[in-house]
């Protein structure tokens, strides 16, 4: 069974095609700038050299037109025909209270999507058009949304629930929802797979720290409480956004330096995080470099980083009462040592024990997993590599498979 696994932007559409059968990328790609200028489509069939088709992409339909004639192009096609694929799974972010698991596309679904667009504006009607367009391209191919919310709607109400007055609850559904959930959950199972233990008894932190980080504890395989909040300027500090603050200075600084609603949202969205603390970069490579040559406000960033990290991994194994593993995924997760020791110094306490060497060689090893703690460390500590396109297509065969 072959599932494509569509991931709309406003502007673009990420795509894999999976073979269930063995769960391997037959191909991947994107197409960017659609409806602007100088739009491309590229296309990467596995192991073969990616192709750019460079041509106006006025709209999401031509972009899937687009996708399935490289799909089943003679020179780098990878499949002879459409039908070929089974299912088209899609990435939607936005599933509020009401889908707690991915379902099935009918017009009921499309309908509740586009309810939670007021939650996510910038994606869910993104999402939506990519709904559409394959709907339109492929209408007899079975499609199923996974939503980026749907793992955390199992935390208990304590942990959802914020201290302003309830009535924001009932009327505008003001509470934590919770993002990145398919790779919190990807990166837990394979987590449990790799320790050889059943997730139903695991107490397991998952850190997926990338561009946009986010933590969770999974208790017994599910999401108890996670960082991100209503929205996913909540929890850590990240590249461009400020995470927890104290919500008074958001009205200081209006009041202060007289900003707009749109200035504030753009402060605290756009120019805060490690960028706005170091003044130097949001990602972390540029970050390390400057911290490398003596930039104190990156290296200041750096830290703030992993202090955050370390006070989830704390505050969760109470919420949970235990520890049994901590897994980093996700850009930085993967690939940062510094950050990963730097989040689990002192936690020795906890249990939790790094084997610096191990630590160390899981460096730009995009793709590999391992284990950083010590043989001897009662907490696994592991490096798992998130494939939240996998998951996707994982869920759409347990669907319509
Ligand atoms: P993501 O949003 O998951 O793509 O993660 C982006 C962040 O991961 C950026 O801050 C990058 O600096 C960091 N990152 C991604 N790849 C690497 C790598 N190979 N080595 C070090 N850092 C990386």
């Amino acid at each position: 069974m072959k599932v494509l696994v569509i991931n709309a932007g406003s502007s673009s559409l990420k795509y894999q095609l999976i073979d269930m059968a063995d769960e391997t990328v037959l191909a991947k790609g994107n197409a960017e700038r659609i409806g602007i200028d100088n739009s491309v489509l590229s296309h990467t069939p596995a192991g073969k050299e990616k192709v750019e088709i460079r041509t106006d992409i006025k709209d999401h339909v031509q972009a899937v037109r687009m996708v399935i004639d490289a799909l089943v192009h003679p020179e780098y096609g990878v499949i002879k025909d459409m039908s070929e694929i089974s299912a088209v799974g899609h990435r939607v972010v936005h599933g509020g209270e009401k889908f707690s698991g991915s379902v099935v596309i009918d017009d009921d679904v499309m309908e509740a999507i586009r309810a939670n667009s007021e939650l996510a504006p910038l994606h869910n009607p993104a999402n939506i058009t990519g709904i559409e367009a394959c709907k339109s391209v492929m209408p007899n191919t079975p499609m199923v949304a996974v939503f980026d919310t749907a793992f955390h709607q199992t935390m208990p109400r304590e942990s959802y629930i914020y201290a302003i007055p309830y009535s924001a609850y009932e009327k505008y559904g003001i509470r934590r929802y919770g993002f990145h959930g398919t790779s919190h959950k990807y990166v837990s199972l394979k987590a449990a797979k790799l320790m050889g233990r059943p997730i139903e008894e695991l107490k397991i932190v998952t850190c997926h720290l990338g561009n946009g980080s986010s933590i969770t504890a999974v208790k017994n395989g599910k999401s108890v409480d996670t960082s991100m909040g209503f929205t996913p300027l909540e929890g850590l500090p990240m590249g461009t956004r400020c995470g927890t603050i104290d919500p008074a200075i958001i009205m200081f600084l209006m009041e202060k330096e007289n900003m707009t609603y749109q200035q504030i949202n753009h402060y605290l969205n756009k120019e805060s995080g490690v960028l706005g603390i170091s003044g130097v970069s949001s990602d972390f490579r540029d970050l390390e470099a400057a911290a490398r040559e003596g930039n104190e406000r990156a290296k200041l960033a750096l830290d703030i980083f992993a202090y955050s990290i370390k006070k989830y991994i704390g505050a969760y194994a109470a919420a949970m009462g235990g520890l049994d593993c901590v897994v980093f995924t996700a850009g930085i997760g993967e690939n940062n040592p510094y950050i990963r020791q730097k989040a689990c110094e002192g936690l020795e306490f906890l249990g939790i024990k790094i084997d610096e060497e191990k630590n160390q060689r899981m460096v730009g090893r995009m793709g590999r997993e391992g284990e950083i703690s010590t043989t001897d460390s009662k907490v696994k500590v592991l490096v798992v590599p998130t494939n939240e396109e996998l998951m996707i297509a994982r869920e759409t065969v347990e669907l319509v498979g």
